[in-house]
């Protein structure tokens, strides 16, 4: 099982609409690695599942514009790793019960534990299952490219927390945070908005459903996974775990993107801006002209509300303040 020289998996965990995408593609650059987007979903778009693949750039299958299934890069990866897309997984297969017991047995009581647990119960066996078929494709990717590592931006804490248990010393932690407010805004307007309008509906008899409904429900899905992520931030080794603001990254990019490589002793190789990647899923901004022109969007700003009686559910607001977010700068 030991490799001489393993890739480090540098893994993003945030809330969506946070900048993963940029984040990921700037990370790559940098270190000269390789980012796979969200590959936890790559047999959604592999199987072209158009079911689960909600978002608008989804139908472009992988970042370079092919279908996944016709891209030489993934047919490649696949073939060194011994992977065969459609069949095997490469995120969780677990319900909420063993999905909680598994996030409660990695953060309490660690990987080892962890992993021993999964040797007599099948439920964990297969979550390891998972994440080793993830690390098949990474290694492959590393050995493939040269590139000293791979930036994954799948953001679910779940998905982190598999890869972790599976193989502790691989694993980098980068938690991207985002202003509550921009990200609850954007998600209310892209193609989640709709599964919020009917999930309002479900719970409220009367009425229709308002913005502000809309606002509430996006933050709370960002309380729930923000929460996540920084709890398993705290518990993560200093050495292994950075965090980043959107904000501050979008200011300042290149040395935002070298304190994290630095952090995590992987050297920066210099930017090649020419570089095609073959990331799964994140922000259609990917395939703008001028996606690496990095540039902060505040203009959730001018759409937030001047009503009072307005206010966030109080747990947002709190987790929007020790993220060094203040809610009378808007
Ligand atoms: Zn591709």
């Amino acid at each position: 099982m030991d490799r001489v020289n393993p890739a480090k998996v540098v893994f993003v965990a945030g809330a969506s609409r946070s900048g993963s995408t940029l984040l990921e593609d700037q990370l790559a650059l940098a270190s000269g690695g390789t980012n796979v987007g969200e590959m936890r979903r790559i047999n959604d778009f592999f199987l072209e599942n158009w079911e689960k693949i909600t978002d608008p750039s989804g139908r472009h299958g992988c970042a370079c514009g092919q279908p996944v299934r016709d891209c030489s890069f993934w047919n490649e990866v696949a073939a060194h790793a011994g992977i065969t897309f459609g069949k095997d997984r490469f995120s969780s297969q677990g319900g909420w019960i063993v999905r909680t017991t598994f996030k409660l047995s990695a953060l309490l009581l660690g990987a080892r534990v962890t992993r021993s647990v999964a040797k007599i119960w099948g439920p964990f066996r297969q979550e390891l299952e998972s994440a080793e078929n993830c690390f098949a494709l990474y290694d492959a990717i590393a050995e493939l490219t040269g590139g000293t590592c791979v930036v994954d931006a799948s953001k679910q804490i779940h998905q982190y927390l598999m890869l972790r248990v599976a193989r502790p010393d691989a694993m980098c932690l980068i938690v991207l945070v985002r202003d509550a407010r921009a990200v609850s805004l954007s998600m209310i307007r892209g193609s989640r908005r709709n599964g919020f309008v009917h999930h309002i509906e479900k719970r409220k008899k009367t009425g229709g459903v308002t913005e502000p409904d809309l606002v509430r429900a996006a933050a709370l899905a960002w309380w729930r996974a923000m929460s996540n992520v920084f709890l398993t931030g705290l518990l993560t080794p200093r050495r292994r775990k950075a965090f980043i603001r959107y904000e501050d990254f979008c200011d300042h990019p290149q040395q935002e993107t070298r304190r994290l490589l630095t952090h995590f002793d992987i050297p920066a190789e210099g930017s090649r801006e020419d570089i095609v990647t073959h990331a799964i899923g994140g922000s259609p901004s990917r395939r703008s002209a001028d996606f690496r022109t990095i540039r902060r969007d505040d203009s959730w700003r001018k759409q937030w509300f001047d009503r009072p009686r307005f206010v966030l559910p109080w747990r947002v607001s709190l987790l929007n303040r020790l993220a060094g977010y203040r809610d009378d700068d808007a």
